[in-house]
């Protein structure tokens, strides 16, 4: 049953470029090589070897590094004998303490929340992938993960970081806590979750499994009703 899904899917595929919505017949590519849309050039996909293992094994090991990088200190100041240091969660606390609620709200969603639902997300789909036992639960989470692209913001955060050490450097001491060592970790960690992710293999791999078990479940028909 699956070489006749596996073969139908290949035969019929059809892809739609997001940034210009030129439909292209999918020819099936090997690792190293890329689709790339003809009208605007958009890479549409790029095969990644074991994508699901690569995926779930950085999902984990960012979900360990995620409390010490959010809860721990990043730097330490000493200015003058005046020492300080804080976390990325005492940032926000402070920010919202300080009245600029929009602020602190803001760093809490892109740097602490929204990481953090990322990398649980990716570990669940990727898991349930795995272990072949993806459904309709599954397709909901990958469909989310994909939205909540634009609002994790960890890059941005340590680009802050950065600057504040530069423009520090002259003035204070600064000393590296281990809660920078664990950011620097879940930061990489969190990219290449993102490049080794191929999101063309996913999709296919929860179609697979889930075509055969719940097609005639009314839920499942909804939510490829909608994924279409
Ligand atoms: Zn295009």
């Amino acid at each position: 049953m699956k070489p006749q899904i596996d073969s139908q899917l290949e035969k019929d595929q059809i892809i739609l470029c997001p940034d210009c919505d030129l439909a292209i017949r999918y020819v099936p590519i090997t690792e190293g090589k890329r689709i790339l849309c003809p009208r605007c050039g958009r890479n549409l996909i790029s095969p990644v070897s074991n994508t699901v293992e690569k995926t779930l094994a950085l999902s984990i090991a960012g979900l360990l590094l995620f409390i010490p990088a959010i809860f721990l200190p990043l730097l330490d100041f000493d200015v003058i004998g005046l020492e300080s240091s804080g976390s990325i969660w005492d940032s926000a606390i402070a920010l919202v303490n300080s009245g600029f609620y929009f602020s602190g709200i803001a760093v809490f969603v892109t740097s602490i929340f929204v990481p953090l639902l990322k990398l649980l997300i990716l570990l669940q789909v990727s898991f349930q992938l795995y272990i072949s036992k993806a459904g309709v639960l599954t397709i909901y989470l990958f469909r989310t993960y994909k939205h909540l692209d634009e609002w994790g913001m960890l890059e941005v955060y340590m680009i802050s970081v950065l600057v504040t050490i530069v423009k520090m450097l002259h003035m204070a001491r600064i000393q590296y806590d281990t809660g920078f060592i664990c950011f620097i970790l879940l930061l990489i960690f969190t990219i290449f979750s993102s490049l080794f992710l191929d999101e063309h293999f996913f999709w296919k791999e929860i179609y697979k499994i889930t075509a055969n078990k719940t097609k005639s479940s009314p839920s499942f028909s909804q939510a490829k009703r909608q994924e279409s």
